[in-house]
């Protein structure tokens, strides 16, 4: 699942590529629940308009329009936004993976899973969304609407500080993994960066929340920060279906401490790496570096 990283670096290789260009036309898939605005009306109310720039809230993106509108885009599970000529094997299906010798799997068509194509009128690239699993999301906001999705976000992540996880747990029994999830409390972080974040602050998943101390939080913030830094460098995490705009994939999960190393021995330690579920996510921790 795109955490932070991945739509940040998504963020940072869409932006030169769109900014300045106008929409000519747009192509949708059937309504369903993957558009919030209607496609129909996608189409119709999108050519014209010119985009102004590109930015990320959470794990959601911006496109901002000429007109002062912008289109929210969220990748949902398995979401890939791509521009035309991307080439991955994660852009086919696993049928069709399986169909293609390895040197024919190269660039992608737009496909029954491609939901939003956008073609410019410069006639370059155009941007396609393609989603398999459907939890993306698409809606036009009118000039200064906002989306209850994003009023509800916490600080960013790459923002927090220790005084601000500090306060948000004072009180509270839950285990400090769910304070990290919970997207009002700090927006972006997601079950990789929370199970690395909290390995590289020697901090247990189970932990309850109200029991950590300043400095415990401080250290938490800080390696919350370096490890999402560390990933959006390496390109982010392609553990499923992520992938850059050009098809590149990221780098960090050959970086992972711990999260889907259940079992594997500790890097620092050599104890084996724990696997537990925590409000149903699976959590790993070493029993023996974290406390
Ligand atoms: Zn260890």
């Amino acid at each position: 699942m795109p955490e932070l990283p991945e739509v940040e670096v998504t963020r940072r290789k869409l932006a030169p590529s769109l900014v300045g260009r106008r929409i000519a036309k747009v192509h949708t898939t059937r309504a369903s629940y993957f558009f919030l605005t209607p496609p129909a009306r996608l189409a119709r109310e999108l050519p014209g308009a010119k985009l102004v720039g590109l930015e990320r809230i959470g794990k959601y993106l911006l496109v901002g329009l000429d007109d002062g509108r912008r289109l929210l885009l969220h990748l949902g599970m398995s979401g890939q936004l791509v521009t035309a000529g991307a080439s991955s094997v994660r852009l086919l299906s696993a049928s069709k993976r399986a169909s293609l010798a390895p040197e024919e799997q190269t660039r992608f068509r737009p496909d029954a899973h491609t939901h939003l194509r956008l073609e410019f009128d410069d006639g370059g690239p155009e941007l396609l969304f393609r989603d398999v699993r459907k939890f993306g999301k698409v809606r036009l906001l009118e000039k200064g609407a906002s989306d209850p999705r994003l009023d509800r976000l916490g600080v960013d992540a790459l923002d927090v500080t220790g005084a601000r996880l500090f306060e948000a747990t004072r009180g509270r029994r839950v285990a400090v993994k769910s304070v990290l999830l919970a997207q009002d409390v700090i927006a972006g972080v997601g079950n990789i960066y929370a199970d690395e974040a909290l390995f590289a602050a020697g901090i247990r998943p189970r932990r309850p929340a109200g029991r950590l101390t300043r400095i415990e939080c401080d250290a938490l913030a800080r390696a919350i920060r370096k490890v999402l830094l560390r990933s959006i460098e390496t390109g982010g995490s392609s553990i499923s279906d992520y992938l850059a705009p050009d098809g590149a994939d990221g780098a960090y999960q050959d970086e992972r401490r711990v999260y889907a190393r259940g079992g594997e021995p500790c890097l620092v330690c050599g104890t084996p790496i724990r696997r537990i579920v925590i409000g149903a996510r699976s959590s790993h921790y070493c029993p023996r570096c974290q406390r």
